[in-house]
């Protein structure tokens, strides 16, 4: 409804400017309501079909050929299989700078408990084997439909851009590895290297219809862990004749936890999270190993050092303490660096998203807690810009703002965005900020990125 008053105020408001050269000028870099709504129901089955038939990171074979599908019908140049089940579709339109805008393509292994008519109930095998339920409970639904209703509006309007445009859907972002696949197989050699990259992400932070934005550090490092303790099987009844890995597990958990409470200096930004933990068949059975998994969070570089160095520490120690018969094996997987947003273009971008889509509806936030491989792109050098993208009921948002009973968050099995008006506002947010970028030329557009002294003080 809020929605509906706020395209009835944009009409009033661009009637009253028509003809006049403002009109012009914020027509170029924002866009009629009417042509999103145009796309839309395209969109939005899109929505519908990616959510109730989700692939499994690296496995997202028809995910991939839906999206290459949509966009060559838009007449863009689509090529598949770059880096795995990566598509990489470009358009050109004249000369200017070269915009990338990316999606990811992988659903989790999460059993969807929302209860929505087009839940997934889509079971698959997981790399080890293991049949496993499928969900898009992170919201790449969202931005794959939001990327193919831009698409639809950028192809059908390109007397409002010039320049490259690419769209890339990119594989295996919940398990690190999609972005340096994509990357590996010629992202930036193979097709034209672009000026900025771009990305939204949608959670239940923010009610739909809002978006975030973060100028410098927009989320964390993520480390992941995986711990196996040895111990000695043996009989449940006799376990003076076995050693049991269980109890170290359990003394090494707690023992992690000391790590942010006490070794960390207060204010340091440090997560360390024991994910599964994973023992034994059956109660009377001492099992000879234990496993578990670990995320950790971090901002500062030396800080992420101590803790890795700490879990290292502390494991192994009590492994010993309890005379395990060897030291336990530590492995490091999908690890990511922070996301860092361009101060100048996220400046500039937040401009854009608040002519777009009202300035009530920008909301500059600090930097989050969750991790994500979009900062492989940034390392090789291209600028960023990764906002957050509104995904809360606003009424539930309310509520929960004053019971204290937070929303789903992403990875929950009731994590279901409130796609309409979400969906919309992405691709409202997309059309504006791509239009922005692609006028002018590339070197104006890199020229106003390097004038921020921020944006070489990483
Ligand atoms: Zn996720
Ligand atoms: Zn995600």
């Amino acid at each position: 409804m809020k929605k509906f008053m706020r395209v009835i105020a944009l009409l009033f408001a661009t009637c009253l400017l028509q003809g006049q050269t403002v009109f012009a000028q914020s027509a170029a870099s924002s866009s009629d309501s009417k042509e999103i709504d145009a796309v839309f129901p395209e969109a939005k089955t899109l929505y519908l079909d990616l959510h109730e038939h989700p692939e499994l990171s690296s496995h997202e074979v028809q995910t991939a050929a839906k999206l290459a599908d949509h966009l060559r019908r838009l007449a863009y140049e689509v090529t598949e299989h770059v880096g795995g089940t990566g598509v990489v579709a470009v358009m050109k339109n004249g000369v200017g700078p070269t915009v990338m805008l990316r999606t990811e393509l992988d659903a989790l292994p999460v059993e969807e408990k929302t209860g929505l008519p087009y839940a997934s109930k889509v079971v698959a095998k997981d790399d080890a084997g293991h049949d496993v339920p499928v969900m898009h409970a992170c919201g790449h639904d969202v931005h794959m439909a939001s990327i193919v209703g831009t698409a639809a509006v950028m192809a059908g309007s390109k007397n409002t851009w010039h320049g490259t445009l690419i769209l890339i859907g990119q594989p295996a972002e919940e398990t690190i590895g999609g972005a340096t696949g994509m990357v590996a197989a010629g992202l930036f050699t193979r097709f034209p290297k672009p000026d900025v990259i771009l990305a939204l992400h949608v959670g239940n932070g923010l009610p739909a219809g809002q978006v975030g934005v973060v100028p410098g550090v927009y989320n964390t490092n993520a480390d992941s862990v995986k711990i196996t303790i040895f111990g000695k099987g043996g009989h449940g009844s006799a376990p003076n004749t076995a050693i049991d890995p269980i109890v170290i597990a359990a003394r090494t958990i707690l023992a992690l936890q000391t790590i942010t409470s006490r070794e960390v200096k207060p204010g340091e930004m440090a997560v360390v999270t024991v994910g599964y933990i994973n023992a034994g068949t059956k109660n009377n059975i001492i099992p000879d190993h234990a496993e578990m998994g670990l995320t950790v969070r971090t901002r500062n570089p030396e800080v992420r050092k101590q803790i890795l160095a700490a879990i290292d520490r502390i494991t192994k120690a009590e492994a010993e303490a309890a005379n395990a018969p060897r030291p336990p094996q530590i492995d490091h997987f999908e690890g990511a660096d922070l996301v860092y947003n361009d101060p100048a273009l996220a400046m500039r971008m937040k401009g854009v998203l608040q002519t777009a889509l009202g300035k009530e509806n920008v909301i500059m936030e600090g930097p989050i807690t969750a991790s994500e491989d979009f900062s492989y792109f940034v390392e090789q050098g291209i600028p960023g810009f990764y906002f957050s993208l509104g995904g809360a009921d606003p009424e539930k948002l309310k509520e929960s703002r004053v019971s204290g009973n937070m929303l789903p968050s992403n990875h929950s099995p009731l994590f279901a965005p409130d796609v309409d008006p979400a969906l919309h506002t992405g691709i409202e947010a997309e059309v504006a900020i791509l239009r922005n970028l692609l006028h002018g030329s590339s070197e104006e557009l890199q020229k106003s990125i390097a004038q921020s002294p921020a944006a070489t003080a990483k």
